[in-house]
C-alpha cells in the first residue's frame, strides 16, 4: 500500500490530459491493480502517443556550451562580485549576456536543439542540489537571513564567513575523468526534497522570450543521488529516489507547461560500474517519468565511456533519444544497431565531435558512423552531437592569433565544433566541397613535418624492458645511498615549491611585459633561491629544495621547453567555480631540445653543502593536464615525454644532483572510469614513470610525490614504480592511508605528509609527532621520511616558517625516541 501511494503521486503529477488523469485515478482507487501493472497499462494505453516529435531529417544538437564566456567574463564578474566591487544585478547582467550570446551562436550554427540550463554560476551539480532543495542544514541560518538564491549558492560552494556566521563550504571533487570539479551533494537519512530553485524554468523562459526554443538540460535523478554522499551512517542514498523523483516530475511539469518539448537528462554515472540496484532505480525512475510525460521527448545522455554491460538496461528505458559518446566508445554504435532497436522507435544521438579535446573533427570517420546509422534507422531517427558537453573545451579558436596557421587548421574549439556539426549535416545533404576541405586538413596534419620526428619515434620503438629498470634492486640501492648520504633517521625534506609571493609573480609579469631584462629577472630569482636555501639550512632541514620560484606552473614550465607542445592565449576551460585552466596542447612528437632545470638546480646545489633535490614533473602528469594529440595512443605520447624527462634526470645527475624528485600527482586521477580498464592504464603509466626514472646510477636517489589519497586499490602499482622514496598526502586522513602501505608491506622509503598544506593553520610539533608515531607503528622507522603533504607555493611565509620549524622539531624528537 505504501509503495502504491509512492508511485501514484508522481505518476499523476504532470499529466495534463484530464480525461486520462481521471481514468488513472479510477484505476488507482480501485486498488485491484498493482502499481507496476497500472504503470504498464498506462504506458501501453499511451503507446500511440509516444514520440509525438515529428522529425523529418537528421537533427543536430548540443549537450552544453561553455559558460565562462569567450573572454572569461563570468570569472571576472563573479570575482568582482565576491570582493564587493560590483552589484548582484551587474553580475546577473553579465550572466544573461553570456547565455544570450551562446544561444545566438548555436542558432547561427543551425543547432536544432539548443541547450539551456547548461549555464551555472558555479556548477551544474550544485544547481541540482538547489533545484531539489537539498540544502544542508548548516545553511538554514542563511535562508532565514533571506540571502538571495545566488548568494546561497556561493555560500554552499565557497563557505560563508560574515556577520558572526562561519559556515564551511560543501566538498568538491572531480567530475568523472575531467579536470572540472563539482560540489558534492550532501544527503541525510531524513532528507527532504522540494522544488527550491526554479532556475531551469526561468532559463527556459528566458531563452523562449529571446526567440530560442531551447532544450532544457538536467542532471538526471539517479546520477544526482550517486554523485552525492551520505552524511550519516545507516542508509543508502539511492533509497531517497522516492522522495526525489516527485521534484523532478514537478520540474518537468513546469517545463512542459512553459512549452518545452525536448528535455535532456544526463545520467553520466552510466559510465561507471553500477550495481544492479542502481540500474533498477534507473529503470523505475524513467518508467515513472515516461508514464507522467509520455508526450515529452526525453534525450538520455551519458558520456566519457561505453554503456558497456549497462547497455541492455539502458536500451530498455522508455526514452525517445539515446546519446552515444562515439569518441570514447566507437564500437558502441554497432553494439546498439545489432540489438533489436531497428524495430523500436528509439532515436540515436551520435556523439561524433570530440567534446574533450581541441582537434578538428575527421569528417570521413564521423560520416562512416552517420551513414551506417542512417542505413539501419533512417535519417529521421538520427541526431548528431558533440560526444559530451562542450564545457570541457575552450570557447573560440578565432582568438588564437599566435598559433601557426598550419597547426591552427587542425584545431577546433567549442564555437568551431558547432560549425562542424552543421557541416556534417550539409555533407550528408550533398555538399561535397566541405568534405574535400576537411580531408585536406586531416591529410595535412597526418603528414606534417611539424609533428613527426623520426628520432623520437625510433627511440620509443626501440624500448626494451631494461630501459624501465634501475640497475640494481631497491635494497642494493638503499644500502649504497644510505652509506653515501649518511642521513639521520627520519630525514626531513619538503615537496619542492616555497611560497609564490606576489613579488615573485610580479617578476614574471614584468619580464613578459619587457619591464625587466632576462638578466634582471634571473638575478631576482637567484636572490629568492639563495634566501630559501639559507633559511632551510638555518632550521635544519636535511634534503633541501630550490623553491621553484622560476616556475609558473609545474606542467607549463616543462611544456614550454619541450618540442611538440604549444600554448594558447585564450584557451581557458572551467576547472571549478571561477577558476579556469589553460592546458597546453601536445600536437607533435615530444623531444627535449635542451636542459630544462639543470641551470637552477645546479645553481642551488652550488650554494649549499647539503643535498639539493632536483625537481621534475613526471610524464603521466604532463599528459593528464594537457590536451593530448589524438592521432596515436596516449601511451605512446606518455612514452615520448618519459624519454625526454629521463634525459633531464640524467643531465641533473651529470651536473652533480644526487637526489631527484619526479612528481606524479595525477597518476591516480588518470585511472579509467571502469575498473576493467584499470590494469591496461596502470601498466603503461607505471612503465612511463620507470622509463623516466631508470637512466641513473644506483647512487642517485629518485623520489616521487603524489597528492590525493586513496591508494588502497592501486598500491601494487605504486610499489611497481620503484621510486627510492615516495612522498604522499596523508595528514588529512590522520595517516589512515598508511594502512594500505603497511598491509602491502611497501618495501621502499616513504614520506607520509605530516601536515596539511591546504590550510593556513600552523601545526604544532606535538601533533606531527603523534602522526609520526602512527607511521612508526605501520612501517619500519628506517624507511620513513618527514615532510609536508604537498608543495608550499599557495601558502604564505609566516605560517610556512612556523610549520616547518615545528616539523624539524618533531623529527628530532622522533630520532631521540628511537635512540633510547
Ligand atoms: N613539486 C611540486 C610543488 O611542490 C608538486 C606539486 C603537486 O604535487 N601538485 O609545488
Ligand atoms: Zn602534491
Amino acid at each position: 500500500m505504501d509503495a502504491f501511494l509512492k508511485v501514484r503521486q508522481p505518476m499523476l503529477y504532470g499529466i495534463r490530459d484530464h480525461a486520462c488523469k481521471k481514468q488513472l485515478r479510477t484505476i488507482f482507487s480501485s486498488l485491484t491493480l498493482s502499481p507496476v501493472k497500472a504503470l504498464l497499462w498506462y504506458v501501453e494505453e499511451r503507446e500511440h502517443h509516444v514520440s509525438p516529435f515529428k522529425q523529418s531529417a537528421m537533427i543536430i544538437h548540443n549537450l552544453g556550451y561553455p559558460r565562462i564566456g569567450s573572454q572569461r567574463e563570468l570569472k571576472k564578474a563573479c570575482e568582482s562580485y565576491w570582493t564587493g566591487s560590483i552589484s548582484i544585478s551587474a553580475l546577473q547582467e553579465v550572466a544573461a549576456g553570456i547565455r544570450l550570446q551562446n544561444w545566438e551562436l548555436q542558432k547561427q550554427a543551425g543547432i536544432d536543439w539548443i541547450p539551456c540550463n547548461d549555464f551555472s554560476y558555479y556548477d551544474q551539480v550544485l544547481d541540482t542540489s538547489l533545484m531539489t532543495g537539498a540544502i544542508p542544514a548548516r545553511y538554514q541560518a542563511l535562508t532565514a537571513k533571506q540571502l538571495s538564491e545566488t548568494d546561497l549558492l556561493f555560500a554552499m560552494a565557497r563557505g560563508y564567513q560574515w556577520d558572526g556566521d562561519d559556515i564551511t563550504a560543501m566538498e568538491m571533487t572531480k567530475w568523472f575523468d575531467t579536470n572540472y570539479h563539482y560540489i558534492v551533494p550532501e544527503f541525510t537519512a531524513s532528507q527532504d526534497f522540494h522544488l527550491f530553485s526554479r532556475k531551469v524554468v526561468d532559463q527556459f523562459l528566458e531563452a523562449k522570450n529571446a526567440g530560442y526554443a531551447a532544450k532544457p538540460v538536467l542532471l538526471g535523478p539517479v546520477s544526482f543521488l550517486l554523485l552525492g554522499k551520505e552524511k550519516e551512517a545507516g542508509f543508502n542514498r539511492l533509497s531517497l529516489i522516492d522522495k526525489l523523483l516527485p521534484v523532478y516530475l514537478e520540474v518537468l511539469d513546469l517545463l512542459t507547461k512553459a512549452g518545452a518539448t525536448v528535455v535532456q537528462l544526463d545520467e553520466p554515472c552510466l559510465s561507471l560500474n553500477l550495481s544492479a540496484e542502481a540500474l533498477q532505480v534507473l529503470s523505475d525512475s524513467y518508467a515513472q517519468i515516461h508514464a507522467a510525460f509520455p508526450q515529452l521527448h526525453i534525450v538520455l545522455a551519458s558520456y566519457f565511456e561505453c554503456y558497456g554491460q549497462h547497455l541492455p538496461a539502458v536500451l530498455a528505458l522508455p526514452v525517445q533519444t539515446l546519446h552515444l559518446d562515439l569518441v570514447r566508445c566507437p564500437a558502441q554504435l554497432e553494439d546498439v544497431l545489432q540489438t533489436k532497436i531497428a524495430n523500436s522507435k528509439l532515436q540515436l544521438s551520435l556523439g561524433v565531435v570530440d567534446g574533450r579535446n581541441i582537434w578538428k573533427n575527421d569528417y570521413t570517420k564521423s560520416l562512416a558512423f552517420i551513414h551506417r546509422a542512417i542505413k539501419v534507422l533512417g535519417e529521421d531517427r538520427i541526431a548528431i552531437a558533440p560526444s559530451c558537453s562542450l564545457l570541457h573545451v575552450p570557447c573560440d579558436l578565432d582568438y588564437e592569433t599566435a598559433i601557426s596557421p598550419e597547426i591552427k587548421n587542425w584545431m577546433a574549439f567549442a564555437k568551431q565544433k558547432l560549425q562542424e556539426l552543421k557541416e556534417l549535416r550539409d555533407i550528408v545533404k550533398g555538399n561535397t566541397a566541405l568534405l574535400a576541405a576537411n580531408e585536406d586538413a586531416i591529410r595535412n596534419r597526418a603528414a606534417s613535418g611539424l609533428i613527426h620526428r623520426k628520432a623520437v619515434k625510433d627511440r620509443v620503438a626501440a624500448f626494451t624492458l631494461s630501459d624501465a629498470s634501475r640497475k640494481s634492486a631497491f635494497t642494493v640501492r638503499q644500502a649504497i645511498q644510505q652509506e653515501q648520504f649518511d642521513l639521520p633517521l627520519f630525514p626531513t625534506t619538503t615537496i619542492g615549491s616555497f611560497p609564490q609571493t606576489d613579488d615573485i609573480r610580479q617578476l614574471r609579469a614584468r619580464l613578459k611585459k619587457g619591464e625587466l631584462t632576462v638578466a634582471q629577472y634571473d638575478a631576482a630569482i637567484e636572490k629568492a633561491t639563495i634566501e630559501v636555501i639559507r633559511w632551510q639550512e638555518e632550521i635544519g632541514l636535511d634534503v633541501l629544495v630550490h623553491g621553484e620560484f622560476e616556475r609558473n606552473d609545474m606542467v607549463e614550465y616543462f611544456g614550454e621547453q619541450l618540442d611538440g607542445f604549444l600554448f594558447t592565449k585564450n584557451g581557458w576551460v572551467q576547472s571549478y567555480g571561477s577558476r579556469c585552466v589553460k592546458p597546453p596542447v601536445i600536437f607533435g612528437d615530444v623531444s627535449r631540445p635542451a636542459d630544462m632545470t639543470v641551470r637552477w638546480s645546479s645553481f642551488a646545489q652550488a650554494n649549499t653543502d647539503k643535498l639539493m633535490k632536483g625537481m621534475l614533473t613526471g610524464p603521466v602528469t604532463i599528459l593528464q593536464w594537457s590536451f593530448v594529440r589524438d592521432d596515436q595512443p596516449r601511451s605512446t605520447t606518455a612514452n615520448q615525454i618519459a624519454w625526454a624527462i629521463r634525459d633531464e634526470v640524467v643531465a641533473l645527475e651529470n651536473a652533480g644532483i644526487k637526489v631527484i624528485q619526479i612528481d606524479e600527482p595525477a597518476i591516480r586521477e588518470g585511472l579509467p572510469l571502469r575498473r576493467e580498464n584499470w590494469a591496461a592504464y596502470l601498466e603503461w603509466a607505471v612503465q612511463a614513470f620507470r622509463i623516466a626514472a631508470s637512466g641513473v646510477k644506483d647512487e642517485t636517489q629518485i623520489h616521487t610525490h603524489m597528492c590525493y589519497s586513496e591508494f588502497n586499490d592501486i598500491i601494487k602499482h605504486i610499489a611497481a614504480m620503484d621510486a627510492d622514496v615516495i612522498t604522499i598526502e596523508t595528514s588529512r586522513s590522520q595517516m589512515e592511508l598508511l594502512d594500505a602501505f603497511a598491509d602491502f608491506k611497501y618495501p621502499n622509503e616513504i614520506g607520509p605528509g605530516v601536515y596539511d598544506i591546504h590550510s593556513p593553520r600552523q601545526p604544532s610539533a606535538e601533533e606531527m609527532i603523534s602522526l609520526l608515531e602512527k607511521a612508526v607503528e605501520a612501517l619500519p622507522a628506517r624507511n620513513l621520511w618527514v615532510n609536508p603533504d604537498c608543495g608550499l607555493k599557495t601558502r604564505k611565509w609566516p605560517e610556512t616558517k612556523v610549520a616547518l620549524t615545528n616539523m624539524v622539531k618533531a623529527a628530532v624528537v622522533m630520532r631521540e625516541k628511537a635512540a633510547l
